[in-house]
């Protein structure tokens, strides 16, 4: 009989699969894809996944080695997952056993039964009667029995204390045979009637022709970008849309952006529907998700919400995606496995014919461009739903003005207004510390990180210097350590500092920062929140956090530094991402009655793009942003790949990228493929980071085909490079930071 080979995909990144014979017993017949297999791997053992069986294999025989033993009877994976998960390391030229382990729930590749956690169940015992002569002198158990008795369906154990069920009591009912314990999965929750726990709203009609147009592509595929301006009740078409998916028998896939996650969006969806709701974010656990991932899969939970990695959630009856705010950078991975989850979404719903739906205020110029290209059904919210009047924008142009921390005197004065009218200021400032930089004023040293290309940012009350690239900190120093004198200045403003300089100013108001340093303790955002809900008179000074997803309905100024910023950057995308923090910030404000102002401090108060977006809006800037974007051949008309270095020796990864660069060179001939240049490599425009010197090599092309051909024999040859080893490396697909 020939002999059965497993082909495993490993957690390696080596973008290959590997041989192995398969354990004693296993037969072809009982083999499927995606079943994990406990293999020896170096000196290591590994969980590696099934991806076919084979009779013949290229590894000699005498390197053959057994595999150890088969983990599951049933494929954990549905073939659907399977295979978005072989596109997913196709597209983004990963290794498939490293693709699988982002994309499976920890637990999973850690080799726990996939299988929902059981749980101990307690139940009156049949034929338990409540006025049991033996409880006369035992009320406690009495009490208990009693309550015990009003949940037909039994309580789980992990539910006992929220009861009020004492576990004492309970154990002594058990050994009098009055109640009896069942150990079971956790009950999948049995429905009412109505899917609605909660009437839903009356749409406008936009709103109505968004829903109608989604509704009618039920059943198949087809994508939508539904642009709405903050506060257009996009929401409201979601929760309108997931209810008719519901009634049709089907389960619905909602992610979310990483910092969105602020309760009031999920409270609404958990208000809204008696359903069951899958939470798939990062404070849920390792057994958490693993249930939740399986729910899902068996058709045990009807909606599924979750950020990134929840788009790798299977459904055994897809109807329907949406991607709140699309526009998101928290949707790319930044490490390992680099994938997009909106744009992985937009496979994954043509995979499973079903519609999905891209939802923002302020689109980004790819999502905008496939509407335009009308490989996306285009829906317009113009309006307020509430009511509420758009915010009015005013550019101050602070050349030659003082500035006191940041602020100037005009924007001074609008804020004592706004403040003595009892309504609420918001101050967005995109950095956190008290300054970006401390200075010597004697000798000209400056804070430099000592492992990277960057200065150390001052970080008032917690007394450090700390690198907001690499992580390290070091003590404020009290005299400068270049000339020993004292005269050290923090230069520039962060929300540190402008917390400061607020609380003097304004001395009668309190003053609330929101940024990852005040909100890192558990229940400080809610604090927070609260505080402001509340209504009265406050200053709000914070980072971009500010600028998700809130609704602030007290706040009717918005002030923002500095935009400046997003106006010189070096990288492409930073206008269209400041265009966005401003309108999104912008959003927060005047939602309810009262109307909005929007103040922008800028040096470049004529720049064309800042002008195009506060006159006639975001999506103007975009058209400009967009034909920018067209005539300097850059994406969405292009289609980008980078290669990144890192060594910890100058001039090693640049070497690397040099041997990358001719090899990628032979092949563009070798292959006949044209319209791919080949930028670089140049040092990485922060070379020095956490002690590490990083190049990169840019791969600009007018096709993704040619692109992805030149890649997929590249990427293996690059493996095989000497220059490799020393260094670092990896590639970024679609990338959207260069840096
Ligand atoms: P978005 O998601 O576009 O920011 P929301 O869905 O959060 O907007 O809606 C903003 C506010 O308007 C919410 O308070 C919501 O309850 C309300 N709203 C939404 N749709 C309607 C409607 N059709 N009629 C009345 N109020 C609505
Ligand atoms: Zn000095
Ligand atoms: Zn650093």
């Amino acid at each position: 009989m020939p002999e059965l080979i497993l082909r495993l995909a490993l957690p390696s990144p080596l973008r290959r699969l590997f041989d192995y014979r398969a354990p004693l017993g296993a037969t072809a017949a009982s083999l499927q894809p995606g079943m994990r297999v406990r293999v020896p791997f170096g000196r290591r053992e590994v969980i590696g996944i099934l991806v076919e069986a084979s009779e013949t294999s290229e590894v000699p025989a005498d390197k053959l080695r057994p595999a150890l033993q088969l983990l599951d009877e049933q494929t954990p994976m549905p073939p659907a997952l399977f295979k978005l998960c072989l596109w997913t390391a196709q597209y983004y030229q990963h290794s498939l056993g490293d693709t699988l382990s982002w994309a499976l729930p920890v637990l999973l590749r850690q080799g726990e039964p996939a299988e929902a956690r059981q749980e101990r169940f307690w139940h009156v015992a049949d034929g338990a009667r409540l006025d049991d002569p033996r409880l006369t002198r035992a009320p406690r158990q009495r009490e208990a029995l009693r309550t015990l008795a009003q949940h037909a369906h039994g309580v789980a154990h992990s539910l006992l204390s929220k009861l009020q069920l004492n576990r004492d009591s309970l154990e002594l009912l058990l050994e009098k045979r009055l109640v009896s314990v069942e150990v079971r999965r956790s009950a999948p929750m049995k429905r009412a009637g109505s899917w609605l726990a909660q009437p839903e709203l009356p749409l406008n009609p936009e709103q109505r022709a968004a829903c109608e147009a989604i509704r009618s592509s039920f059943g198949g595929f087809q994508a939508f970008l539904l642009a709405g301006v903050t506060g257009s009740g996009k929401t409201e078409v979601y929760l309108q849309l997931i209810r008719q998916a519901l009634e049709t028998g089907k389960q619905v896939l909602v992610l979310i952006p990483e910092i969105n996650l602020g309760p009031q969006t999920l409270a609404r969806f958990e208000q809204r529907f008696n359903a069951r709701i899958a939470l798939l974010h990062s404070n849920v656990n390792d057994r958490e998700r693993l249930d939740a991932w399986l729910a899902a899969r068996d058709g045990e939970a009807d909606i599924v919400i979750g950020t990134r990695s929840a788009l790798f959630t299977p459904l055994q009856r897809p109807g329907l995606i949406i991607v709140d705010e699309e526009h998101d950078a928290s949707y790319k991975q930044q490490e390992g496995l680099r994938y997009h989850a909106r744009d992985l979404a937009l496979v994954r719903a043509r995979q499973d014919q079903v519609p999905i739906v891209l939802g923002s205020a302020t689109p980004s110029l790819e999502s905008l461009h496939n509407a335009h290209a009308g490989r996306y059904g285009l829906l317009r919210l113009t309006q307020r739903a509430g009511g509420a009047k758009p915010p009015r924008f005013l550019r101050l142009d602070i050349k030659s003005r003082p500035l006191d921390a940041g602020i100037s005197a005009p924007l001074q004065q609008a804020i004592t207004q706004t403040l003595e009218a009892g309504q609420q200021v918001l101050v967005f400032l995109n950095r956190r510390g008290f300054a970006p930089t401390l200075l010597c004023h004697d000798c000209g040293w400056i804070s430099a990180c000592p492992r990277c290309d960057a200065r150390m940012t001052v970080h008032q009350r917690s007394n450090e210097l700390r690198c907001h690239h690499c992580g390290h900190s070091e003590r404020r120093p009290a005299n400068c350590p270049k000339c020993g004198l004292v005269d050290l200045r923090p230069l520039g403003t962060g929300t540190e500092r402008a917390e400061e300089r607020l609380e003097i100013l304004f001395p009668q108001y309190p003053v609330l920062r929101i940024d990852r340093d005040s909100t890192s303790r558990k229940g400080a955002m809610d604090t927070l929140f609260s505080t402001i809900q509340r209504g009265e008179p406050c200053l709000l000074v914070g980072t971009q956090m500010l600028a998700k997803g809130h609704h602030f309905p007290r706040v009717t100024l918005v002030a923002i530094l500095d935009a400046d910023g997003g106006l010189f950057s070096a990288d492409f995308r930073a206008s269209e991402r400041m265009a966005q923090l401003i309108v999104q910030v912008a959003g927060r404000a005047g939602r309810a009655e009262e109307p909005g102002m929007v103040i922008i401090q800028t040096h470049l108060a004529d720049h064309p793009l800042l002008v195009q977006l506060t006159e006639q809006g975001y999506f103007a800037f975009a058209e400009q942003a967009l034909s920018e974007r067209r005539a300097a051949g850059l994406p969405p008309f292009a289609h980008l790949a980078l290669l990144r270095g890192e060594a910890h020796k100058p001039g090693q990864a640049e070497d690397f990228l040099d041997q990358a660069c001719s090899e990628a060179e032979h092949l563009l001939e070798e292959l006949q493929l044209s319209g791919i240049e080949l930028l670089g490599p140049v040092p990485a425009p922060m070379e020095r980071r956490a002690g590490r010197y990083r190049a990169q090599l840019l791969l600009q092309a007018n096709a993704r085909a040619p692109l992805h051909r030149l890649m997929s024999v590249w990427l293996p040859r690059l493996e095989q490079l000497p220059g490799g080893r020393a260094v670092r490396w990896s590639l970024d697909v679609d990338p959207i930071d260069l840096f």
